[in-house]
């Protein structure tokens, strides 16, 4: 069975066709730099027309939405209602659903009868208890507003519990990980039993770890002092902690391969700081979990950087867990749910 998976970024669409149950990959496509001054490509739907697949070929088609909210626990076939839904939750995603609906209708355009699933970001997480994803705010910007954690990531996250559950041959609904993917986006999850009960990406991917280009946690009050104080707009702030932050903002850049080999202050402290949030959230996550089978690396920095994993791992407390390293394939795990959702 062929079937493409179609994972739109704020500015980039990751393209893939496995061919299913084997997990061959067909084709493998990236467009990226869209919507940017000078790209050719100056939208998500362009991006999708530029692919170079026959989609009346294809058996299915597996998208990656970020935003599936509080509705949305599992991945589900495709039909108006859900893009309906998919559309509601704009305000909660802004940049990315929109990308996803464009997505989902230039395959319809294409191919009208062919099957599409959405996987949601958001789904693995929703296992949360409200311990877990209720800020304490006054409860009803909960209720009415749906102000909570939500977590993002998730598809990642539960690839790598299932590749972690084989390595340490375990059932899945019997393993206790604390999971780490660290890309230029950054997250942690504690997983218990098989199922994430918390994470550090909370209302957006803002919250928790220290990224390439975003804060992670901050005291909130700062952001007020920039727009009151430093008369920063919301925008400017908004900017400010999602783009001009993180890595870049301590050291000015946002690779850690060039963060390494740099000798200056700022970079060791870039480093130093990361690594110290990182430990903070396994050390968390450790007495939420109680019992830790292993600490799973991943994404760019945690699959690649020795540095990384040994400098979190180097603590008196870890030295006794188990670290894996895990590559991440996000791309196969829609394809692994496409499969699932098309059998149910
Ligand atoms: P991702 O978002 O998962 O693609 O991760 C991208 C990030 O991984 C880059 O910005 C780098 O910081 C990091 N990275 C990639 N390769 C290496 C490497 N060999 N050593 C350290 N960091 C790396």
């Amino acid at each position: 069975m062929k079937i493409a998976v179609i994972n739109s970024g704020s500015s980039s669409v990751k393209f893939k066709l496995f061919d299913m149950p084997s997990a061959n990959v067909i084709r493998d496509e990236f467009v990226e730099h869209i919507g940017e001054p000078n790209s050719p490509i100056q939208n998500h739907y362009e991006a999708i027309k530029s692919l170079h697949v026959n989609f009346a070929d294809i058996d299915a088609v597996g998208h990656r939405v970020v935003h599936g909210g509080e509705k949305f626990r599992n991945s589900v076939l495709i039909d108006d209602e859900v893009m309906e839904a998919i559309k509601d939750l704009i305000p909660l995603a802004p940049l990315h659903n929109p990308a996803n609906l464009e997505g989902i209708k230039v395959v319809c355009q294409k191919a009208a009868n062919i099957p599409q699933i959405a996987v949601f970001d958001t789904a693995f997480h929703t296992t949360l208890s409200k311990e877990a994803f209720v800020y304490a705010l006054p409860y009803e910007m909960y209720e009415k507003n749906k102000i909570r954690r939500y977590g993002f990531h998730g598809t990642s996250h539960a690839y790598l519990l299932q590749e972690a559950a084989t390595l340490l041959k375990k059932k899945v609904q019997e393993t206790n990980i604390i999971t780490l993917h660290l890309g230029n986006g950054a997250s942690a999850c504690a997983i218990k039993n098989g199922k994430s009960c918390d994470t550090s990406m909370g209302f957006t991917p803002l919250e928790g770890l220290v990224m390439g280009t975003r804060c992670g946690d901050i005291d909130p009050a700062i952001v007020l002092f920039m727009q009151n104080e430093l008369d920063l707009s919301a925008d400017e702030v908004d900017a400010l902690l999602n783009k001009k932050s993180g890595l870049l903002g301590l050291c000015g850049e946002n690779d850690v391969r060039n963060i390494e080999r740099r000798k200056d202050d700022k970079a060791k402290l870039a480093l130093d700081i990361m690594v110290r949030r990182i430990q903070k959230y396994i050390g968390a996550y450790m007495i939420v979990l109680e019992d830790v089978d292993a600490v799973v690396f991943s994404g760019g920095i945690g699959e690649n950087s020795l540095y990384v994993r040994e400098r979190v791992m180097n603590n008196k407390i870890l030295k006794n867990i188990k670290s894996l390293v895990i590559k991440t394939d996000e791309e196969l795990q829609i394809a692994h749910e496409c499969l699932g959702v098309l059998k149910e």
